[in-house]
């Protein structure tokens, strides 16, 4: 695209932007003296859609007029809020709504898939992760390996669990992983792989991963393929059902904008809706709902992801996603990653343009390879740039050792935003 390094022509950008509006709909912080700060940072805690305020006054107005009877009386009945939110979220991440639920939070959510879809046996027990995978992700893969290989040890038998875990590092010299690495990583250890789960965008780079060449990879070996779609979630075009994942977890305060310590969301293949054979961590709200008040003692799991809830949901953490989703759907996954790739694509421009050689680019430089984030390493890195563009208006993340990352996402940043960020990492650069 033929960009230009102006004001104007950000301003020519935005007022040919369909989605220009959105922004409106989006509590801004601001500074001193009212402006909107320069907001870069919906990958880690979106702004707050102006309607959650109603969505979930509403529900305390219901609580406060109804009690225990907002079960089933409130306008928005309690007892199956989960089921509002589903088509939405599936629509997010091109699922099926069976094959869709909201529930807990993300990393309690890996746990509970793992012990339905980590089954290690014989020689087949490794799980494939990016080596500096978020740490939440790393403690609870590693603390899975331990669970089975406690019990193993209680039973008497001593596994074989060296090299349990297998860690995707990029080449020398290099700052992402490459596709044919990962396939060759994963074919080469074909029958001794039970699990790859991978994020879908590396929270650290912005890259990318091929969800389609990996979980082809990865069925060919046998194994099973889930995501972390965290930074993937309301930032790419997902086609999980379409691309035959078995099982994604992500959480919603990033780009999809429901709070902080929002509901999280949960994807399990169709295929998978009735391994009633599979272990599971049981709670009641996974029951089946026709028998669910008899309260029997035995567990009747639901068909689909519904049939993995365990306990009967946050109401009001509900009420902000359902306010977002429905921006989501307004606004349309595809829309909005059609502006999202000409926005990222502008603020790589205007880096570029700055001429320096501090700073490099180390998200990939293919609009399918990234999302809408960019990393950018600073040499000589000391944290003082990162001060110096947030004293000038910017919230953007630091990330140690040396990496700044700013995602402007598509929903409310602007083209100006990017213009003014760049011009604000130029003025501080020069200093
Ligand atoms: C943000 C993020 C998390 C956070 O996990 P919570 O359980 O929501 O605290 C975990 N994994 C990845 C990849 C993330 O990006």
């Amino acid at each position: 695209m033929n960009f230009e390094n102006s004001a104007r022509y950000a301003a020519a950008l935005d007022a040919a932007d369909p989605l220009a509006s959105f922004r409106d709909r989006f509590l801004f912080p601001v500074d001193a003296s009212g402006e909107k700060v320069l907001y870069f940072t919906g990958n880690s805690l979106g702004l707050q859609p102006a309607t959650v305020r109603e969505y979930v006054n509403q529900e305390l107005d219901d609580w406060a007029k109804f009690a225990v009877e907002g079960h089933l009386h409130a306008k928005n009945p309690w007892l199956p809020y989960h089921e509002f939110l589903v088509e939405n979220m599936a629509e997010v991440v091109g699922a099926k709504p069976i094959e869709t639920v909201v529930m807990n939070s993300l990393t309690v959510n890996l746990h509970l898939l793992m012990v339905s879809f980590y089954r290690p046996s014989g020689k087949r027990r490794k799980i494939v992760i990016e080596k500096g995978a978020f740490p939440s992700d790393q403690y609870a893969v590693r603390s899975q390996l331990r669970f089975h290989l406690e019990n193993e040890r209680a039973n008497g038998r001593a596994g074989e669990w060296e090299n349990a875990l297998i860690e995707l590092t990029p080449r020398a010299g290099e700052s992402t992983l490459r596709i044919d690495d990962i396939v060759a990583t994963i074919r080469e250890n074909g029958d001794e792989i039970a699990l790859v789960l991978l994020g879908g965008v590396n929270y650290y780079t912005g890259q990318a991963f091929d969800f389609e060449a990996i979980t082809k990879a990865g069925h060919e070996a046998g194994a099973i393929v889930g995501f972390d779609c965290a930074h993937a979630a309301g930032n790419l075009e997902l086609k999980l059902h379409e691309w035959d994942v078995d099982f994604a977890a992500w959480c919603s305060y990033k780009y999809l904008n429901a709070g902080p310590g929002g509901i999280a969301g949960v994807f399990v293949n169709e295929r998978h809706a009735e391994r009633f054979d599979l272990p599971r961590f049981a709670g009641w709200w996974g029951h089946d709902k026709e028998t669910r008040f008899l309260m029997g003692d035995e567990f009747h799991p639901m068909r689909g992801a519904e049939g993995w809830q365990i306990s009967n949901p946050p109401i009001l953490q509900m009420a902000a996603l359902r306010a977002s989703l429905e921006i989501f759907h307004e606004a349309g996954m595809s829309n909005l990653r059609t502006k999202s790739e000409v926005l990222t694509a502008y603020l790589e421009f205007l880096l570029k343009e700055i001429e320096t050689e501090r700073i490099e680019i180390i998200t990939p430089e293919d609009p399918e390879r990234r999302g809408c984030q960019l990393s950018i390493r600073v040499r000589e890195a000391d944290h003082s740039l990162f001060d110096a563009i947030s004293e000038a208006g910017v919230i953007a993340d630091w990330r140690e050792p040396d990496v700044i990352r700013a995602a402007p996402t598509p929903l409310y940043n602007s083209f100006t935003d990017v213009y003014k960020f760049s011009r604000v990492l130029r003025n501080c650069l020069e200093k």
